[in-house]
């Protein structure tokens, strides 16, 4: 199972500022490269989510119908280009209304693996990329790997003070993309050098008994 978890905005789209939101579609641009990841990933099949959160709903700045009309042109633009985007969580909530599905709490993640009839062990399989902490932290609070891009709000200064860092880090999304593809490469051959090693130490094995015979 090949599964990645995307933030959206700084991630897929360009993010909006410090303490801002996209509140409309004219302000929902695609990061450079962001349409080419999607459609790599998908083409190497990965089943893609989107979680994000948008507590400019819960704050009255945009509406939930305005999202979703963003959301929809967000997957039918990643869609022509060849990217399909599995499903969006999005958490609508204030930060202090202590819900599971704002990051870094897990309850989205948990929901998408669920969607697949998989429970959140499998998410250890599974990548999370985003620009801030909070997509870090719920990466690894969940099991993920992690991937930290720098074309969101926040750098390697940032990065410093969080307690926990991430797995890799990378320029965007398409350079995440090259490190999720290249990490399940090694990981297949791992699985078969392993074999390899296996049929190898046959042979030393029956070299040995017949050496032993002789
Ligand atoms: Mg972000
Ligand atoms: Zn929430």
């Amino acid at each position: 199972m090949k599964v990645v978890f995307l933030d959206r905005d700084g991630v897929i789209n360009e993010f909006p500022g410090d303490g801002r939101y996209v509140t409309k579609l004219k302000e929902f641009r695609f990061v450079a490269g962001a349409l080419d990841a999607l459609r790599i990933l998908t083409r190497e099949g990965y089943s893609i989510f989107v979680i994000s959160n948008q507590a400019g709903v819960a704050k009255g700045i945009y509406t939930r119908q305005k999202l979703e009309h963003i959301t929809r042109n967000m997957v039918r633009d990643a869609l022509s280009m060849g990217g399909r985007i599995k499903k969006v969580f999005y958490c609508t909530h204030f930060s202090h209304a202590g819900c599971d599905c704002r990051k870094p709490e897990i309850g989205s993640i948990r929901k998408a693996l669920g969607s697949m009839n998989k429970t959140i062990r499998a998410a250890q399989k599974a990548f999370f990329v985003g620009d801030t902490e909070s997509d870090i932290l719920a990466g690894h609070n969940a099991g993920c790997t992690t991937i930290f891009v720098l074309s969101g709000g926040q750098d390697r200064r940032h990065m410093r003070g969080w307690e926990v860092k991430p797995d890799f880090i990378a320029r965007d999304l398409l350079e995440a993309t090259d490190i999720i593809n290249e990490r399940n490469i090694s990981r297949s051959r791992q699985r078969k050098r392993r074999v390899l090693t296996i049929d190898q130490a046959r042979k030393l094995t029956n070299g040995k008994r017949t050496a032993k015979r002789r």
